[in-house]
């Protein structure tokens, strides 16, 4: 079985590759660059969802199943931001500084500054879609509700992971490893759930 995965982050296609591998014997991952499908998709949906479905069509253009991930964190007492923006959270907030990882962290801390420990509530949320030939679609999502610290702890992980503190393990998902943080993650969680409906599909 081949599916076409709408992402050129070698980082998501190896974890991909690896964690269907787990559920499919017979699984064959392509990128968009496999596929020979070249361009900027342009992510202008509103939500998790609608962001994966634009990035799936265009992977099953391919004539092979086409899945995609969309993800971020939802911040409660910002409501639901970064959200969508969760990638570009700096640039969207005109931060002076670098648009990347540090800066996205940055803006998160400097908006939730006044905002109590007890309300620095939120989620990482993952959704995976998946578009077959057929024009057959659905999405899963995940999700991992944690806490804004106010300061690093860790430096595992990558973007948000060193001020998401995960209560039942005490600690940040920096400070886990990539296996303990996949068991309860909103991505492990969504793809566990996309492999389910999948099998049930084919
Ligand atoms: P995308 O799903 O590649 O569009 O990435 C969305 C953005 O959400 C990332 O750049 C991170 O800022 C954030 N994000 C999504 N999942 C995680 C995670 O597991 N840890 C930390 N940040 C995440």
């Amino acid at each position: 079985m081949k599916i076409v995965l709408a992402s050129r982050n070698q980082k998501k296609i190896a974890e991909l590759r690896t964690l269907l591998a787990e559920e499919f014997s017979d699984i064959e991952i392509l990128s968009l660059d496999d596929a020979e499908i070249y361009g900027e998709i342009e992510e202008n949906g509103t939500t998790f969802e609608e962001n994966a479905l634009i990035k799936a069509r265009v992977a099953a253009a391919s004539g092979y199943i086409g899945v995609a991930d969309d993800s971020g964190l939802a911040v409660d007492a910002l409501g639901g931001e970064p959200g969508v923006y969760s990638a570009r959270y700096a640039a969207k907030c005109n931060f002076a500084g670098d648009h990347d990882d540090e800066g996205n962290n940055q803006c998160l801390l400097y908006n939730l500054c006044n905002v109590p420990d007890e309300a620095r509530t939120g989620a990482y949320v993952c959704a995976i879609a998946c578009v077959f030939p057929d024009g057959r679609e659905f999405v899963v999502r995940g999700e991992s509700r944690g806490r804004i610290l106010r300061s690093y702890h860790g430096t595992g992980g990558f973007g948000y992971d060193p001020l998401f503190y995960f209560d039942q393990f005490q600690k940040t998902f920096a400070e886990v490893s990539a296996a303990e943080k996949h068991s309860v993650s909103h991505r492990g969680i969504a793809i566990r759930t996309f492999a389910k409906k999948l099998k049930e599909l084919l």
